[in-house]
């Protein structure tokens, strides 16, 4: 809570940003577009580096799919809410500097729920998991352009519906989409952290103001055409045109693949190409706060099996650590995508639904939800990117070698190597911004 003074600081730019400034103040070095982690850390390292650095983000706050919602009454994360491998990680460094309290969620702590309430033994999750595992494992040697779901198929054949609940739980989950879409063989490239994954009690939030402080951050400021020569770059705002001599451009695939901002001259074909075949996946949170905890106190997950794969399959219990009565359901896949559309009381039927046929028909209705919805947000257009069927592994890292010097991507978009993860995000960025001071 210490340092959401920081947040509002910058929440309050815009008011005294709006167009003066940009003729009152020397040109910048450097123009950031999209507030989100990766143009955070790139804005950090190069304003700490001595370079003027303006950022210019369309929402009307920073962070982008780092969303803490505290209307729940306890911090809810609509997007990040994991550290994950917060060994060596560079944010449990930021965690470190404000002093945020981690807490460790347990991944073996699980009560499984079949779609009519019988629990699933312990040791048959167990023995699940171990053959669901042994088919990941098989699936990484798939030939080229075989889908993760015909690898887990060949690996696992017959009905194995505490697997297949495992696909869309755990699988899909962290890929961010369907193993029909993925490709097998790069299924598991990416590297992680050590060390078991933990949430931000205060806030995930938290992290980004070390980022963020004493930055020139403009909000509610899209960019809609970069413009690029051999001397610099022209960013086209409501409130006119910026200059400077470099961009990071960190806005999300899914934006950029829509083709915004317009790029003159747009994307090398080589980029272009690797552009067109990543792909933004789905996953969607609902957070729910009811008037009493009415499930397994305990327990840090409720899994929740249900005939449409990826249809709230699990839910993370908030009593571990707050002691309040809050659950967050998540969605995968194509299901992601179906709730993503409905209206807010059809999505919390829909998962009370899924919920009560599990744990029991007396849970009670909610008295507050926040659901996530970043597949129909238009400026995030998805979830997070995943190694998608016919892609190329080395697709994210091809977006950030600079077809001109001027323009630089970052995002979590541009790392196979801790892809859709807010590290990578940062890390893709604080890159960008070395390869701008490499060029000085
Ligand atoms: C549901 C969900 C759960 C997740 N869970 C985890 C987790 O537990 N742990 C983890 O490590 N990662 C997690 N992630 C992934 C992580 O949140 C992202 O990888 C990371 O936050 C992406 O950061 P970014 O800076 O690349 O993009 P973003 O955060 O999306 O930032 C891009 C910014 O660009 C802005 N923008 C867009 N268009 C324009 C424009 N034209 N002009 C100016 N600005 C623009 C956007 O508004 C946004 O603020 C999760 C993501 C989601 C969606």
């Amino acid at each position: 809570m210490k340092r959401r003074p920081l947040i509002l600081g910058a929440l309050a730019a815009p008011v005294l940003l709006r167009v003066p400034l940009a003729r009152a103040q020397p040109a910048p070095d450097v123009l950031v577009i999209g507030a989100g982690i990766a143009g955070l850390g790139a804005a950090r390292r190069l304003a700490d580096a001595g370079l003027r650095v303006t950022v210019l983000e369309v929402r009307d706050r920073i962070g982008g799919r780092i969303a803490t919602d505290r209307s729940l009454g306890v911090p809810i994360e609509r997007g990040a809410g994991w550290i994950h491998g917060p060994r060596g990680n560079p944010l449990s460094a930021l965690a470190r500097t404000v002093g945020a309290e981690t807490f460790v969620t347990d991944d073996d702590s699980l009560d499984l729920r079949r779609a009519d309430g019988r629990p699933v033994p312990e040791d048959a999750i167990w023995a699940a998991w171990d053959r669901h595992s042994a088919a990941l494992d098989a699936a990484g040697e798939a030939a080229p352009g075989v889908s993760l779901a015909e690898a887990l198929d060949a690996a696992l054949p017959g009905v194995d519906p505490v697997t297949d609940w495992m696909r869309a739980a755990f699988t899909a989950f962290d890929l961010g989409a369907p193993p029909a879409r993925i490709e097998a063989r790069h299924h598991d490239e990416d590297e992680a952290f050590e060390g078991a994954d933990v949430v931000l009690p205060g806030g995930y939030d938290r992290l980004l103001g070390p980022l963020a402080e004493g930055l020139d951050i403009r909000l509610a400021t899209p960019v809609t055409a970069l413009t690029r020569r051999a001397d610099g770059v022209t960013a086209m705002t409501p409130g006119g045109p910026l200059t400077a001599r470099f961009a990071v451009l960190a806005v999300p695939l899914g934006v950029l693949q829509r083709g915004t901002p317009v790029l003159d001259p747009p994307l090398s074909s080589r980029q272009r190409a690797a552009l067109d075949r990543l792909v933004m996946g789905a996953v969607t949170k609902l957070s729910l706060r009811f008037p009493g905890i009415a499930w397994p106190e305990d327990v840090q997950y409720l899994g929740m099996m249900d005939a449409e794969p990826g249809r709230w399959p699990l839910a993370l219990n908030h009593a571990t650590w707050t002691g309040e009565p809050v659950l967050t359901m998540v969605a995968t896949a194509e299901a992601a995508q179906r709730l993503d559309r409905l209206p807010e009381a059809a999505l919390v039927a829909d998962a009370l639904e899924v919920l009560r046929a599990a744990f029991g028909p007396s849970l009670p209705d909610p008295v507050g939800a926040v659901a996530s919805r970043w597949s129909t947000d238009p400026l995030s257009l998805g979830a997070y990117s995943f190694p998608a069927l016919g892609a190329r592994l080395d697709d994210p890292d091809a977006l950030t070698e600079s077809d001109d010097g001027r323009v630089y991507l970052a995002g979590e978009h541009c790392t196979a190597r801790w892809r859709g993860t807010a590290h990578g995000a940062l890390l893709t960025g604080r890159a960008a911004a070395e390869a701008i001071l490499d060029t000085l």
